[in-house]
């Protein structure tokens, strides 16, 4: 016997790439004239998926993408996807030869890295490289003068490198007090004046992130690199949220079918530990999700919506299901929504992530491979 199984619609995330195409002309229209537009995909695109969130950024007037890791640039090139690919974190210097054999860029973090991957390199085309300067985030990058300056002597004297752009990345760029901010673009001007004036008077010099680039202007240098914010994500404290006056739209939205709807009378029990307790005769649903597909177990509480009304997240969230309480009776294979739209409400990533404790990057980037994407330009299913 054979059990048909086609691709289920019982969870899924919606993924609106006409809003990611939206969000991207907005950010644009504010950046100062010439900028150079990069994309940030790490993390599977925020959770998005690749490579459409690539194509898509590409079409809607983005210049260069980054992504996570080597591999994410690969699997890009491999959906043919052409134009400058930059993984923000180093490959393993081995691995320099699949770079430069693909024309994908990579970061150069420290002079023993890049020493390393010369070492390795066989192919005779070249190796594009940004050159990563830590000014202040304490994570990647050549931290001292001395050092960049071996750096870019040994990019001046080996024919097989071409330095495309030096950068460095801001730790404070989503909170009030600016000085910090102002320190890093400080060191890092110098640091940026030692290449060009090494002989690299056209490297690419970049520092801004979501925040940065649409907090400071003049910050925009000759690129910014864009991630959060192409989703609908203001990656700033609350505080400065408001002062960000940017119409941005929320791309990714989660969805579930009910399984089942039963009658739990006052004082029953529902789920593990019995965590949740009936306070009246209630229409309790289960969903066929859990925290295996990244909806975290933090999620107790959290309202979600059933046909505009709000319903809620009720006792422990199980591996592949969670129990909700209904605003009232509908049928099993409802559709709920815990992020995004649905009858003219709407529950923002932001509201999930304050609930658990996190920032909405981790909740996009928690929402794995067991949940389907469904890639649209308009209204969700129904
Ligand atoms: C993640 C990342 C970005 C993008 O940051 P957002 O705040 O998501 O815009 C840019 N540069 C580097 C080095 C990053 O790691």
């Amino acid at each position: 016997m054979t059990i048909a199984c086609k691709p289920s619609a019982a969870v899924w995330a919606d993924i609106r790439l006409d809003r990611l195409e939206r969000n991207i002309r907005a950010i644009r229209a504010l950046l100062p004239p010439g900028c150079a537009f990069m994309a940030v995909l790490k993390a599977d695109g925020y959770g998005h998926g690749l490579p459409e969130t690539a194509r898509t950024a590409l079409a809607a007037g983005a210049d260069a993408l980054a992504v996570g890791t080597l591999r994410e640039a690969l699997l890009l090139r491999g959906a043919s996807i052409r134009g400058p690919i930059l993984p923000l974190t180093p490959c393993p210097p081995d691995e320099v030869d699949i770079a430069a054999e693909n024309g994908i860029s990579l970061p150069v973090v420290s002079r023993q890295w890049l020493e390393e991957a010369l070492r390795r390199k066989t192919t005779r085309l070249p190796l594009r490289v940004h050159l990563k300067i830590d000014s202040g985030m304490g994570r990647l990058g050549i931290c001292d003068g001395s050092e960049l300056r071996r750096v870019v002597a040994m990019l001046r004297t080996d024919g097989g490198l071409i330095a495309e752009g030096v950068y460095t990345h801001l730790a404070t760029a989503g909170q009030a007090d600016d000085s910090f901010v102002r320190e890093q673009h400080r060191r890092f001007s110098g640091m940026c004046g030692m290449v060009r004036d090494a002989g690299f008077p056209h490297a690419v010099v970049h520092c801004a992130g979501s925040a940065a680039a649409l907090r400071f202007p003049e910050l925009a240098l000759d690129m910014v690199r864009v991630g959060a914010s192409l989703f609908g994500i203001l990656p700033v404290d609350d505080e400065t949220a408001g002062g960000i006056e940017l119409p941005l739209a929320q791309t990714f939205s989660l969805h579930a079918r009910i399984v089942q709807v039963k009658r739990v009378g006052k004082g029953e029990s529902v789920g593990y530990g019995r965590a949740y307790t009936a306070a009246e005769d209630e229409w309790i649903a289960t969903l066929p999700i859990g925290y295996a597909d990244g909806l975290s177990r933090r999620c107790t509480g959290m309202p979600v919506l059933v046909e505009g009304q709000w319903g809620v997240i009720v006792g422990s969230v199980c591996m592949n299901q969670c129990m909700i309480r209904l605003p009232s009776f509908v049928p099993a294979g409802t559709r709920v929504t815990l992020l995004g739209e649905n009858g003219g409400r709407s529950i923002p990533v932001k509201r999930m992530a304050d609930w658990i404790g996190t920032i909405p990057q981790e909740v996009l980037a928690s929402f794995g491979s067991r949940v389907p994407r469904i890639y649209s330009t308009g209204r969700p299913p129904d």
